[in-house]
């Protein structure tokens, strides 16, 4: 194992993979610089041919017994000598095979979870008024995305073209967004569905959501800012999500488990956990290759499993690929903001980058790249690799 990998034994995401010379995507994990592939470790079995397609879903379905179940024998088959043969028969390099979409996404919703990017967006948008809005200490304010626009990493971004107004424009014009942004955030992975009717206790998170990926929420800015009066985002948000190749299941990340900041006032009682989800996840966000910001996940206000209670909280139920983004993620720190907007509050700032050229928002053939880490299980620190994107010149 190469010291300081993402994907020591302790870690094993899931990704969906081709290898070079094959037609056939399947099911695989990452190992240090390697991918498992699982199909073929459990080949001629149901629960072989369930991982040999080009999907986590069918996987997934099979709740939360049977994730269990895998990582342990993949874990045992990884540190076990006498299963070597096995285990290199059926190892690739990830720098040699393909890497796709893990999930066939079925509903996306993106939440707002940030004290400190709702806060600072409030400012932004609505100078003058309140930052926070009344609901928002009282409930994961949230939207419907657009799951058919969620894209591998990697997937070229189109810039779009929309209405904008800007506040002293006699009138909304039309073409190319101006404005066009990221938002840093993690996506959670619904496994294992739910019945309709039947609300999913906060405490069950982990028996409906299987892991996790680093999403990237591309946002016209301009789009957004006329539009999204009163019905929240549309069409500035749904032109592209890009997630990373590799689930990290909850599994891996109880070391990182910690507690939320205080709630205050206390949430009604859907919405409290036992045992609170808050997760410790340092960020990096860079931009062709430049660090411009390095958000951490453990003050994200409301936690994953919150937002899962409150999703359901109606009876609307979930459905194996279901994905929700965190909200996009900001510390209290000027380098730890997770979007471009608040980098530079709303262009008024420019960031300059190492090669001495400046930005307020995305330009045609930027790169942006965002990777995350977190305290493992024995001690080690594990990685999410990376969700990169660039904006098609
Ligand atoms: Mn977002």
């Amino acid at each position: 194992m190469p010291e300081g990998s993402p994907f020591p034994v302790q870690n094993l995401p899931y990704g969906v993979f081709t290898p070079r010379g094959s037609a056939q995507p399947r099911v695989g994990v990452a190992i240090g610089e390697f991918v498992l592939d699982l199909s073929a470790v459990w080949a001629g079995t149901p629960l072989g041919g369930d991982l040999a397609t080009g999907s986590l879903n069918r996987f997934l379905r099979r709740g939360p017994a049977e994730w269990a179940y895998v990582r342990e024998r993949v874990t045992n088959l990884l540190t076990d000598d006498g299963e070597r043969r096995l285990v290199e028969a059926n190892l690739h390099r990830i720098d040699e095979v393909k890497l796709h979409l893990p999930v066939e996404v079925a509903d996306y919703v993106d939440f707002y979870a940030s004290e400190q990017h709702a806060t600072n967006l409030g400012h932004i948008f609505r100078p003058g008024g309140e930052a926070l809005l009344p609901n928002w200490k009282h409930l994961p304010v949230g939207y419907h995305g657009r799951a058919g626009t969620v894209v591998a990493s990697g997937t070229e971004i189109r810039r779009p073209s929309g209405q904008r107004k800007g506040p002293n424009d006699p009138a909304p014009v039309f073409g190319s967004s101006v404005k066009l942004d990221i938002e840093a955030e993690l996506g959670f992975v619904v496994g294992a569905g739910s019945t309709l009717g039947e609300p999913v206790g906060v405490d069950d998170f982990a028996q409906h959501v299987f892991g996790a990926v680093l999403l990237n929420d591309w946002s016209a800015r301009d789009i957004q800012a006329w539009e999204y009066v009163p019905l929240g985002p549309f069409l500035g948000k749904s032109f592209a999500t890009s997630i990373s190749p590799w689930v990290v299941p909850l599994a891996a990340l109880e070391a990182a488990r910690v507690a939320t900041p205080v709630q205050q006032p206390q949430p009604l009682p859907y919405l409290v956990e036992k045992e609170p989800w808050g997760l410790d996840l340092e960020l990096e966000v860079r931009l062709n290759g430049a660090v411009i910001s390095r958000p951490p996940y453990a003050g994200m206000y409301w936690s994953p499993a919150q937002m899962l209670a409150h999703t359901t909280v109606n009876g609307a139920s979930l459905r194996t690929g279901d994905l929700y983004g965190s909200g996009t993620i900001s510390g209290a720190a000027a380098d730890q903001r997770g979007s471009l907007i608040e980098l530079t509050w709303n262009g008024r700032d420019p960031i300059t980058l190492p090669d001495g050229s400046t930005r307020t928002f995305l330009q045609d053939g930027d790169t942006v790249t965002m990777t995350a880490s977190a305290p493992g299980a024995d001690g080690v620190r594990i990685g999410f690799g990376e969700v990169t994107g660039t904006i098609a010149g």
